[in-house]
């Protein structure tokens, strides 16, 4: 358990010396089994997208967040035989001995910096489709999960386990186990959470058994609790044994001899696990975006375990602020500080707060483009931080950067995503940097968004971002500064970026389903009309084919406002492509609360400024609405009339910036989520120095192939 004098911890006095005495109690270790965390800060098992497949990416991944004071480290959750098959969604596996090494480059690079690591074995029973494999997923009852989406669906449904399956299952998470401990982890887990193998066992739902492993509670837990001994007996106290649990469902069941069943649980299994990791059921509300979930939800739902069990609790909340996670210790709710976002985003949140720089935390956004880059099969992304997953390949670290040798002047022109990451990257590499923005603040298309419902932590990204700024000597910030060709050229730059952002289009769609001609005539808008207070009409067609946040939170405002909304998409459902935010099913609420009219797979045809055509995109069928305006949230062009302008004058041979070096980044170049602006002017800064800067490695599973540079000469855009 966690000791209670605050001195004497895993970090040295004077190693706490600059941290807030209120922010000490972080830094207390904590005994978990048969080790100790150094701190509280605990990096719970979150996906990734990194598999055996590229090893290297993620242990520099996962390595950067114990050199940022991570003092426990988790991978993503490890497969433990071939029947927990996730694919084509990205997952680790420890199948056999032949996938030790690649986790234990994981562990020794969280070994490195003092922390523990943690495997979250796991077996996905009857969600896993097994698409690869081919083998029966396995569940309690056959009781399928349905999904809704179809990236999701797969027409396998699961084999009912009998008791040879069940002895299987305790079998590979004992072969696991033993694997684990051969790559050096030091927490081992049982995983019982979100809708997976050990949790189909527990609800009723899924579990209709009339054996010994369902019908009561204290049978419904046995599976469990034999994955917990079978994990404990083969650690043999090298390893602590960690239980992940979703409460939700559970916590919603009354029951008769406890509070609750999540209650009954917690207590029948009480001191078995070593450490509770706890948690909600399904994703969006487990990883919920901030539009829709304030920091610390999960709390009321898993406030009471730390009250039934004396073994430590760990538990997230999107935490980025060092008092509410001090709040969560001392009011008794957690032992642990889980992070998972909040680590992706600032790897080196807990070294900041132990240096006593919390302001200098670059706050998770709540966005969930990480968890869209697991849903799209990739390694993660992040909005705020451009170098998660860029770790080994690109050699980017979030914290240090080489330094120029050159006395060189940057110029960049627009203050967005872009333009601000470009050129706090810049300063840190010591170029001296100009930025330019026509409008009287910074933030670009953030500033504009995050007055949306739901949107306002977003502004994080501007505010993190000016702040660094701020703190710099080498940064000249000007405001309410358009910029032209002429003037650019006065200014004798070395470099010059333009990030100039792009702009919303009136064009209709096309039976192509691709952008078709632009929509003319009275009361057709575009979201920069709606950030202006523009859109005028009782009644409002949001017409949305971008299928991403914007569309949806332009209808849910509109519909605050007061207008009778009508949203129409092309798409299957309403903010399509928000299923992989995790915000669709809260879309449909905040879209419900306005009682805003939704049509699907619907094209708009036409508009005359008092009726809108539209027609079923498949069949065709016509149908109209009478409405006053139009808004079209569809085609974005990126904004390039002043960079051609520069190259025209380059062209021209005109002297002061003939030798310049013109980029386009952000929208300008390629218009995209505010993650990719962030990405891209940073790629930019980087670039600057030329040499290692521009690498790009390919990863390969381990042991059979050298890494190569993914591009061998040519041209490296
Ligand atoms: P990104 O996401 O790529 O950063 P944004 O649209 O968020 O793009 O930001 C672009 C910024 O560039 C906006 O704040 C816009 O006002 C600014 N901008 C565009 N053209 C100019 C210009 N000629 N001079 C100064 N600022 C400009
Ligand atoms: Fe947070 Fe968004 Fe980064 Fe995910 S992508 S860690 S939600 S800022």
């Amino acid at each position: 358990m966690a000791q209670s004098k605050h001195d004497t911890d895993g970090a040295t006095g004077s190693d706490l010396a600059a941290c807030h005495p209120h922010h000490r109690i972080l830094f207390d270790p904590v005994r978990i089994g048969p080790v100790v965390a150094p701190n509280r800060f605990y990096q719970v098992p979150h996906a990734s997208g990194m598999t055996e497949s590229n090893p290297r990416v993620r242990a520099a991944f996962r390595g950067t967040k114990a050199e940022g004071g991570w003092g426990v480290v988790s991978t993503g959750a490890v497969s433990i035989h071939p029947s927990s098959d996730d694919s084509p969604l990205p997952y680790a596996r420890l199948w056999n001995d032949a996938d030790i090494a690649s986790h234990a480059l994981t562990t020794d690079a969280v070994h490195q910096h003092g922390s523990l690591a943690a495997v979250e074995l796991w077996h996905g029973g009857a969600v896993v489709m097994n698409r690869t494999s081919r083998l029966p997923p396995l569940s309690p009852s056959g009781v399928p999960w349905a999904a809704t989406h179809i990236g999701f669906m797969g027409q396998q449904r699961p084999k009912p386990m009998d008791t040879r399956d069940i002895d299987a299952v305790l079998a590979w998470q004992r072969a696991a186990t033993r694997r684990a401990l051969d790559a050096g982890f030091d927490i081992i887990y049982v995983y019982a959470g979100m809708g997976y193998l050990g949790y189909e066992f527990l609800l009723p739902e899924y579990n209709w058994r009339t054996d010994g492993y369902g019908g009561s509670l204290e049978n419904r837990t046995r599976f469990v609790r034999e994955m917990l001994e079978v994990t404990r007996e083969e650690a043999g106290g090298r390893a602590a044994v960690a239980l992940r649990i979703s409460l939700e469902e559970l916590r919603a069941k009354p029951s008769d001899h406890y509070e609750s069943e999540a209650h009954g649980v917690v207590s029948l299994l009480s001191d078995v696990p070593d450490l509770w990791d706890v948690k909600m059921d399904s994703s969006p509300n487990d990883c919920g975006a901030s539009r829709f979930r304030p920091e610390g939800a999960h709390e009321p739902i898993i406030d009471f375990v730390r009250t039934v069990t004396d073994r430590p609790v760990v538990g997230v909340g999107r935490f980025t602020s060092p008092d509410t996670m001090v709040s969560q210790i001392k009011r008794g709710v957690l032992d642990l500080i889980g992070g998972a976002r909040a680590s992706i985003a600032d790897p080196f949140l807990p070294d900041k707060i132990r240096r006593g720089n919390s302001d200098a935390i670059r706050e998770c956004i709540g966005c969930n483009m990480c968890i869209a880059s697991w849903h799209d099969g990739v390694p993660v992304r992040c909005t705020q931080n451009a170098t998660a997953g860029e770790e080994w390949r690109r050699d980017w670290h979030p914290e240090r950067f080489q330094r120029t040798k050159k006395t060189e002047q940057v110029l960049i022109v627009g203050g967005g995503p872009a333009g601000l990451e470009a050129a706090l990257v810049a300063a840190r590499q010591g170029y001296n940097v100009t930025v330019a923005e026509q409008h009287s603040d910074w933030g670009g298309r953030v500033l504009q968004e995050s007055q949306l419902p739901g949107l306002a932590v977003w502004r994080r990204v501007r505010d993190y971002r000016v702040w660094a700024l701020s703190q710099m000597g080498n940064v000249a910030m000007y405001t309410d500064s358009p910029m032209d060709a002429d003037g650019i050229s006065t200014l004798d730059a070395d470099h010059i970026a333009l990030a100039t952002g792009a702009r919303w289009t009136r064009h209709l769609y096309s039976a192509l389903e691709i952008p078709s001609y632009p929509l003319s005539g009275p009361q057709v808008f575009t979201p920069e009309d709606v950030f202006n207070d523009a859109v005028v009409g009782d009644r409002v067609l949001v017409f949305d084919y971008d299928n991403y946040y914007l569309g949806g939170v332009i209808a849910e405002h509109l519909g605050r406002r007061g207008s009778r909304v009508v949203y129409a998409t092309p798409a299957g459902h309403a903010s399509a492509w928000t299923f992989m935010t995790n915000e669709l099913p809260y879309v449909y609420k905040a879209l419900g609360d306005q009682s805003v009219e939704i049509l699907t797979t619907t094209n708009l045809d036409h508009f005359d400024g008092s009726t809108a055509t539209l027609s079923n995109l498949f069949n065709g069928h016509p149908l109209t609405r009478g409405i006053d305006a139009v808004v079209i949230v569809g085609l974005r062009l990126p904004n390039t009339d002043l960079y051609e302008a520069l190259q025209k004058l380059q062209a021209g041979g005109h002297e002061s910036i003939s030798n310049a070096r013109l980029s386009l980044i952000g929208d300008a170049l390629a218009p995209g989520a505010i993650a990719h602006a962030v990405h891209s002017g940073h790629g930019f800064s980087r670039g600057l120095l030329g040499g290692d800067d521009d690498r790009y490695l390919r990863d390969e599973p381990i042991n059979l192939v050298t890494p190569q540079p993914a591009f061998d000469g040519g041209d490296k855009r």
